[in-house]
C-alpha cells in the first residue's frame, strides 16, 4: 500500500523517551513542561494510525492523511517543536519553523525524502522560540503566516527574551557547566561516555542558538485567512487567546486535520505565557470544527477528541483553585504547593501528588493582578 518503509511510531517515541530520561527533559526543553512532549506518558496516537513513517536524516515524517505529515526530530539535532507539513499539488506549507536556523534548514533538506515541491508557505502558530526561530532560513518569496500579535511579539524581541526564554534557554550555560563539573568527578567509562554525548549535544544546540536572528512573519491575520492550493483548502484561524495572545491553528477541512501549535500538546502544555481561563473558551471554539486528527505542537498526532475535554477540565480546575487562593491572599508560590490536581491524574502523567506548575500559577496570579505581559 505504501511505497515507503513502514516504521512503527512506537519505536521513535520509545527512543525519544529513553533519550529524554538519559539527558534530562530540559535538554529538549521547548515550550512544553514535558520537554518534547513524550515524557508525560501520553497515548501514542501515531502508532494507532498505521500511517507510513519516513525516516530521513534528522526528521521522521508520519503521513497522517495523504499529503499531510507530522514531522518530529529523530536525531541528535535539537529541533524543539513538531512541524506540520502540508504537501500541495505544486508547493509545500510548513507549520512552525523549529528552534534554530540549523533545525529549520534540516527540515527543508529532509523534506526531499517525501516531496520535490518547493516550500512556498510557512506558518508560526505562536511566537515562542521553539516554533519561530527557524524563520530566517526561508527565502523572501516564502509567505510566513501568523497572527498579527505573533508578528508584533517577534518584532519586539519577545521570542528571545523574557521569563519563558530564560527558563528554557538562559539556563543552558549553567547546565553545561554543571555537566562539565559532574564529568570531572566520574570514573565509570560507560557513564562518562553517555554524559559526554549529552554534553556535546547540548554544546552544539547552544552554538546553533547563537545563529538565531528572530525574523517576524511577513503575512498576518487577525481572525482568519484561507489559502486555496491545488484543490486543498487551508484555513488559518484565531479563535481567541490561549497558549499565547496570538495562537493560530491550521485547519484542513477536506483532510479533516487540525494543526494546533501548543494550544494542544500530547501532554499538558506550558502555561507561562498563557491565558488559562480564556484558553478553555478558545478550545470550545476549536471543538466546533469538524476534524478527525489533531497534530499538536509537541508529541504525537492523536484522534481522541476527549483529550481536549480533559485539558479544559484541568485548566478550569487550576484556574478556579488559583482564583480562590489568590483571593485569600496566598502567595503564588504557596498556592502552587497547595493546589491539588490529582483528580486529573488518570488523564495526564506526572500528577502523583498535590502541587501545580509554579510558573503556571505565577502566570495566573499575574493575570488576576492585571500585570501579565
Ligand atoms: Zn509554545
Amino acid at each position: 500500500m505504501y511505497r515507503r518503509r513502514l516504521v512503527g511510531s512506537k519505536r521513535i517515541t520509545r527512543r525519544a523517551v529513553q533519550a529524554g530520561i538519559l539527558a534530562g527533559a530540559w535538554l529538549f526543553a521547548g515550550c512544553s513542561p514535558e520537554g518534547d512532549g513524550d515524557v508525560g506518558g501520553a497515548a501514542d496516537g501515531g502508532a494507532e494510525s498505521g500511517a507510513a513513517t519516513t525516516e530521513a536524516v534528522h526528521f521522521a515524517f508520519t503521513e497522517v492523511v495523504p499529503g499531510v505529515y507530522h514531522a518530529r526530530g529523530a536525531s541528535d539535532l535539537v529541533v524543539g517543536s513538531n512541524a506540520g507539513v502540508v504537501v500541495n499539488e505544486a508547493d509545500v506549507l510548513l507549520v512552525d519553523s523549529h528552534i534554530s536556523p540549523a533545525a529549520a534548514s534540516a527540515l527543508i533538506e529532509d523534506l526531499r525524502s517525501i516531496t520535490d515541491n518547493p516550500v512556498r508557505y510557512a506558518a508560526n502558530t505562536h511566537w515562542h522560540f521553539d516554533h519561530a526561530h527557524g524563520n530566517q532560513v526561508y527565502p523572501p518569496e516564502v509567505e510566513i503566516i501568523s497572527h498579527e500579535a505573533t508578528r508584533a511579539a517577534i518584532a519586539a524581541g519577545r521570542s528571545n527574551s523574557g521569563r519563558s526564554y530564560e527558563l528554557f534557554v538562559g539556563s543552558i550555560p549553567g547546565r553545561i557547566e554543571q555537566m562539565e563539573a559532574t564529568l570531572d568527578t566520574m570514573t565509570d567509562a560507560a557513564a562518562r561516555a553517555e554524559l559526554e554525548t549529552t554534553l556535546e549535544r547540548q554544546r552544539t544546540y547552544y552554538a546553533q542558538l547563537q545563529e538565531v536572528v528572530p525574523t517576524p512573519p511577513n503575512t498576518t491575520l487577525s481572525e482568519r485567512l484561507t489559502l486555496h492550493k491545488g484543490g486543498r483548502e487551508i484555513q488559518f484561524h484565531f479563535f481567541g487567546r490561549a497558549h499565547t495572545e496570538g495562537d493560530v491553528i491550521v485547519y484542513l477541512p477536506d483532510d479533516r486535520v487540525i494543526i494546533t501549535g501548543d494550544m494542544l500538546t500530547a501532554g499538558l502544555p506550558y502555561m507561562g505565557d498563557g491565558y488559562v481561563n480564556e484558553w478553555v473558551e478558545t478550545l470550545d471554539r476549536l471543538k466546533a470544527l469538524d476534524f478527525d486528527w489533531i497534530i499538536p505542537g509537541h508529541g504525537e498526532p492523536y484522534r481522541e477528541r476527549e483529550r481536549i475535554d480533559h485539558l479544559q477540565a484541568y485548566m478550569q480546575d487550576l484556574w478556579n483553585q488559583s482564583v480562590a487562593l489568590h483571593g485569600q491572599g496566598v502567595s503564588a508560590e504557596d498556592a502552587a504547593a497547595r493546589i491539588d490536581l490529582t483528580a486529573h491524574a488518570d488523564n495526564f502523567g506526572g500528577i502523583a501528588s498535590p502541587g501545580a506548575n509554579p510558573v503556571a500559577v505565577l502566570r495566573i496570579f499575574e493575570l488576576l493582578d492585571g500585570n501579565a505581559n
